[in-house]
């Protein structure tokens, strides 16, 4: 056990997270949150008998030994309910009027796709081999004496979209496995390897969705964190982290009240970290320029579709809808060439979906001339373009999903600009800042700043996603409290 104290700015999954480890660890922790509820990307809200996501959909690699597994286990969250994708075809991927079936676990996953493409067996082999070999080493990390080398080492500095051509010849092929990607923004000029590669890896091993929606997973860690002793509070808006002798001294909460402690860790953008402190020469202009002129990935758009009664089936996969012809290594702004339909498990265990979302990428230059307008506030442009945009869904998911226009009893939608209103996320970006193979030093952080007790974690460092996120959870407190013990709690070497 050890003495200290702990802030945390941000109750996302990294925040709470960091909570969880550091309370564990004997530390005095306070989570500060600006919201009204915890959980940052994995809030719910409620519209009559339907239960919406707003960010995380679904996770991969729960199953026995899977990497998933192992750190939620860790965070005490594998008794909630998860429900587990249909294994012999977790995600759908339809390009034009094709469908491809990604079944659950490598050897399976091969198999069936090598059914659509007996004539890149060998690729489908080397690819799914690549991959699982990936995964299989995601915890190398926590063994490295250098993690901050680790994260800027090989595979970061490889670009997925050329090892992608190197491996797969068929076109078809390449557009198939790059189909399930909204989960991360495909892009041929900077996408990282170790990106594609470990997110993918963890949904190839199994994929589930949580009924009840993801906001219990971070009701979970925050009556965790209370029961360990530390505080988890909302409406508490850090408004500034001064520095005093050359380190964190106080943050300020809602612009008042101040605060002390130890160690503070920021769980919000590093852009915006940086904004929070207060100018000094402690913090050189070039390193603020550098971390707050860090490009973004892009947002999302997400129509939460309330059914009639009755009116669907629960379907038990995902389905990616892409028009053929689409560059999924290019998507354009404006267009709804990809579409994410995602079924939420009925809570009451009928064989009847009571709601689906449809999620499409949506850049911020889109939204960018209502940022100045409050929510609810914003015109009947706006409203307009909300509308077009959910009928483009509606159309291309339909290709699948027969019937799903008369369906459709209400639609409550979200852009770029509500994920910048609620979450204060920069451009409203889906997954935080863009890393970049061609420049994997200055793009992939490390949880380090150049204050030793303020340490960053969450989306924008490592990878995104319930995986990269607590992994690097992980990495963030172990420059507190050391990485063997940590690693060997987890691991349970
Ligand atoms: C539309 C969408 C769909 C997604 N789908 C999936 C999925 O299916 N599966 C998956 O694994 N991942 C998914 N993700 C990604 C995943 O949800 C995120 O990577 C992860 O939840 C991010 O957690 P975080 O802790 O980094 O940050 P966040 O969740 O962004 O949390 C940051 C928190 O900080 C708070 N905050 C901001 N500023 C301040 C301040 N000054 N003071 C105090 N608090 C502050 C915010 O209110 C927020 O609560 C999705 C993301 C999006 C946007």
């Amino acid at each position: 056990m050890m003495d200290g104290s702990a802030i945390i700015i941000g109750s996302g999954l990294g925040g709470l997270e960091c909570g969880y480890i550091l309370a564990r660890h004997g530390l005095e922790v306070t989570v500060l949150e600006q919201s009204n509820h915890t959980g940052g990307c994995l809030q719910t809200y409620v519209r009559g008998r339907a239960l919406f996501d707003t960010g995380f959909h679904y996770a991969g690699g729960l199953g026995d030994g899977e990497p998933l597994n192992r750190l939620f286990s860790y965070f005490g969250l594998m008794s909630l309910p998860w429900k587990q994708l249909d294994p012999e075809c977790a995600d759908e991927v339809v390009i034009g009027d094709r469908a491809f079936p990604f079944a659950s676990g490598h050897r399976r996953f091969a198999e069936r796709l090598t059914e659509c493409f007996p004539h890149e067996k060998e690729a489908i082999l080397k690819y799914t081999d690549f991959l699982e070999d990936v995964g299989n080493r995601i915890f190398d990390i926590f063994m490295s004496r250098d993690a901050g080398g680790f994260i800027s080492g090989p595979l970061f500095a490889k670009s997925a979209y050329e090892f992608l051509n190197a491996t797969v010849s068929d076109p078809l092929l390449r557009q198939v496995l790059s189909g399930t990607s909204l989960k991360m923004e495909l892009n041929a000029e900077s996408l990282p390897l170790y990106v594609f590669a470990q997110i993918n890896d963890s949904f190839i091993c199994s994929a589930w969705r949580l009924r009840g929606g993801g906001s219990q997973i971070a009701d979970s860690l925050v009556e965790s964190i209370r029961k360990m002793g530390g505080n988890v509070r909302t409406d508490a808006e850090v408004t500034a982290i001064r520095e005093k002798g050359g380190k964190v001294a106080e943050v300020v909460v809602n612009g008042g009240e101040v605060l002390e402690a130890d160690w503070v860790i920021s769980d919000i953008h590093p852009s915006a970290t940086v904004a929070l402190v207060e100018e000094t020469r402690a913090l050189r202009k070039v390193y603020r320029h550098r971390i707050s002129s860090m490009e973004n990935t892009y947002g999302m758009f997400t129509a939460n579709i309330r059914l009639k009664p009755g009116a669907l089936p629960y379907v038990n996969r995902n389905i990616y809808v892409h028009r053929a012809g689409t560059d999924l290594w290019r998507p354009e702004p404006g267009r709804t060439d990809s579409v994410l339909v995602n079924w939420a498990v009925p809570y009451d265990g009928s064989d009847n979906a009571i709601s689906l979302d449809l999620l499409t990428p949506m850049w911020w230059s889109e939204v960018e001339k209502w940022s100045g307008l409050p929510s609810g506030h914003r015109g009947e442009d706006y409203v307009r373009f909300k509308r077009d945009r959910t009928e483009e869904c509606i159309r291309l998911a339909e290709r699948r999903v027969p019937g799903l226009g008369d369906a459709v009893d209400r639609v409550y939608t979200s852009t770029p600009l509500s994920y910048s209103s609620y979450l204060c996320e920069p451009e409203g970006s889906a997954y935080g800042i863009r890393k970049d193979w061609k420049s994997p030093m200055t793009t992939v952080l490390t949880p380090r700043t150049p204050f030793p007790n303020l340490l960053m974690t969450g989306q924008s460092l490592n990878l995104h996603g319930m995986l990269g996120v607590s992994m690097t959870s992980v990495l963030t407190c172990a420059e507190i409290i050391g990485m063997s013990a940590l690693a060997s709690e987890i691991l349970q070497l």
